[in-house]
C-alpha cells in the first residue's frame, strides 16, 4: 500500500527518473501515480523533459542550462 502524499510523491518523481529509488520506493510512487492524475501529469512532464535533455546533450551544451531553468521553476512551484 502507498500512503505517500502528493508532495512526497512529486519530490520522489525526480529521484525516480534519476533511477535513485529502490524497488519498494518505486512501487510506492507507482501506486500513487496510478490513483492521482495530478502527480501522473507531473511525472509525465518530467519524464518528457528528461528525455529531451538526454537526446539534446549529445549535440550541444546550452540545453542543460535550459533544462535547469525549467526544472528549477517547476520545483519552486511545487514547494
Ligand atoms: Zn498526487
Amino acid at each position: 500500500m502507498s500512503n505517500l502524499s502528493c508532495h512526497q510523491t512529486r519530490r520522489k518523481v525526480y529521484e525516480y527518473l534519476g533511477d535513485e529509488l529502490d524497488v519498494k520506493a518505486k512501487q510506492e510512487v507507482d501506486g500513487h501515480l496510478a490513483g492521482c492524475q495530478f502527480c501522473k501529469a507531473e511525472y509525465d512532464l518530467e519524464r518528457t523533459i528528461s528525455k529531451l535533455v538526454i537526446n539534446s546533450s549529445f549535440s550541444s551544451e546550452p540545453n542543460s542550462n535550459f533544462f535547469n531553468k525549467i526544472s528549477n521553476s517547476l520545483r519552486s512551484e511545487l514547494d
